[in-house]
């Protein structure tokens, strides 16, 4: 048990709300502050967009937990459901029983805002926080940027504000803060796959769809209600890209030429096409992440990564992990605390980073290549053979909790082995004998 301290969470979202509960946990006065009003009282379909929770997640909802209310609002999906132009493939993801879970952004941060609650954590709705002044822990809260402030003064202030994090940006201002900002030329738009009149839904529910066409690919997530979100991913300008589709006459004929079996499941494709906005992804890498044993960036405040491996949440779950053991093992060493945690994190966040910047090419290019079907399923087999000796990339970011930079080294490795394997002669004949098994493990032993 800690010394119960005040403390400011900034930012209700995900983060901020799971890390309250932690907070609350280890016995401390938790007020939570956000710009937004209570996402309790606004009316939203319940669709919105989904994300996928995975271990890292889980581990840490687990840890609180509250796990199992959480897994009440998700839906399985154990499978990549690949729609090629003239044909639909399935590919799993992991072992038998392992799955990535689809969850609305809405339902659950609605959740989690009420189990923070419940905990004890006290919540401030429509506050914008402008400014802290990082030696006092005080957060300066006011209608506008260039009104009246008022000052909130705290032992200690968590800023789980995002990727534009106002937390971050008084950080920024000292000196040797490191920080870089990179946009994606690729954007990305929401569509909607509605429910059948029965309430059941249009696609296998427990896949994770996509149609993968090289430089733009589009996405369907499960939703409780029947209904899936499907996102749009594409550039901005060029050939196939969100600038070249001006008239309804154009999407119409790209989604037909391009995606001709998703033209039946989305009745409002043009009505939503043009009413929904066309959004950024953005890398975001800073250091340090805290100040002193006053203040701490935690989740996209400090670590904004592009979607591809469905992994943003589930990093920021992780840091308040991370945070939690720190702060079992150090008590009331702060500062101690705080600097273990950041350097703990930091290699790791980068290596996610990484990850989901090359994902985006795994996933709309290389899902449609029969070579790399072909690597996957040699991969799977040797693992199911040599667990020990063989954990594919993608299991190891998505179903363990093994440190990401590992996953992105040892991925790196594995990758290197499989383009040897993969020029085998005749490997689609023989690609599960013992031959190439025997060549994986004598390519193994040599590193
Ligand atoms: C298209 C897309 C798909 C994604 N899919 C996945 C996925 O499948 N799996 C996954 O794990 N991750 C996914 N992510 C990433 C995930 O959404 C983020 O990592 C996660 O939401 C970060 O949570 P957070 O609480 O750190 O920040 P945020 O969710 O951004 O919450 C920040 C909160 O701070 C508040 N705030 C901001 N500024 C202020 C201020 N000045 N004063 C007061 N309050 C403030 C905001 O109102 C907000 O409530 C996806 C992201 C995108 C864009």
């Amino acid at each position: 048990m800690q010394t119960p301290l005040k403390i400011a969470v900034v930012g209700s979202g995900l983060v901020g709300s799971l890390l309250a509960i932690y907070l609350k946990k280890a016995g401390h006065i938790v007020h939570i502050y956000d710009r937004s009003p209570d996402i309790r009282k606004i009316t939203f379909s319940g669709r919105s967009i989904n994300l996928a929770m995975s271990n890292r997640g889980w581990k840490a909802l687990d840890g609180v937990g509250i796990g199992d209310a959480i897994r009440d609002i998700a839906i399985p999906m154990e499978k990549r459901a690949i729609h090629l132009v003239d044909k639909l493939n399935f590919q799993a993801y992991g072992q038998e029983g392992e799955a990535i879970y689809s969850i609305s952004r809405g339902i659950l941060n609605r959740k989690m805002i009420d189990l923070a609650e419940a905990a004890g954590a006290v919540f401030f709705f429509d506050q914008k926080i402008w400014d802290v002044t990082l030696k006092e822990a005080t957060l300066h809260a006011g209608e506008t940027e260039r009104g009246a402030w008022e000052e909130k003064k705290y032992d200690m202030v968590f800023g789980a504000d995002g990727a534009f994090s106002r937390i971050r940006h008084r950080m920024q201002r000292q000196s040797m803060f490191n920080y870089s900002q990179e946009f994606l030329n690729i954007g990305y738009k929401e569509l909607n796959i509605p429910a059948n009149a029965d309430g059941t839904h249009k696609l296998d529910k427990n896949s994770f769809h996509i149609w993968p066409r090289g430089q733009y690919m589009l996405i369907a997530l499960p939703n409780l209600d029947g209904s899936f979100t499907c996102t749009l991913f594409m550039p901005f300008e060029g050939e196939n890209s969100f600038d070249s589709l001006k008239e309804i006459q154009d999407v119409e004929r790209f989604f037909e030429t391009n995606f001709p079996d998703s033209i039946e499941v989305i009745p409002m494709l043009t009505e939503d096409f043009f009413k929904n906005p066309t959004s950024t992804l953005v890398t975001m890498k800073c250091f340090p992440w805290t100040f002193e044993d006053k203040v701490a960036l935690i989740g996209d405040a400090c670590h904004a990564i592009v979607p591809f491996y469905g992994q943003g949440m589930n990093a920021g779950f992780e840091d308040i992990s991370v945070l939690y053991d720190m702060m079992q093992k150090y008590g009331d060493d702060w500062e101690t605390i705080f600097s273990e945690y950041q350097d703990s994190r930091k290699p790791n966040a980068d290596a996610i980073a990484e990850l989901s910047y090359r994902n985006f090419m795994e996933m709309s290019s290389k899902t449609a290549d029969d070579t790399f079907l072909l690597q996957k399923k040699i991969e799977k087999l040797f693992s199911e053979k040599h667990p020990e000796k063989w954990i594919p990339l993608y299991s190891r970011v998505t179903f363990s909790d093994r440190p990401y930079a590992e996953a992105l080294a040892i991925g790196d490795l594995q990758n290197e082995i499989m383009q040897k394997v993969l020029k085998t002669k005749n490997i689609e004949e023989i690609w599960d004998s013992e031959e190439i098994e025997a060549k994986i493990l004598a390519l193994l032993s040599e590193n």
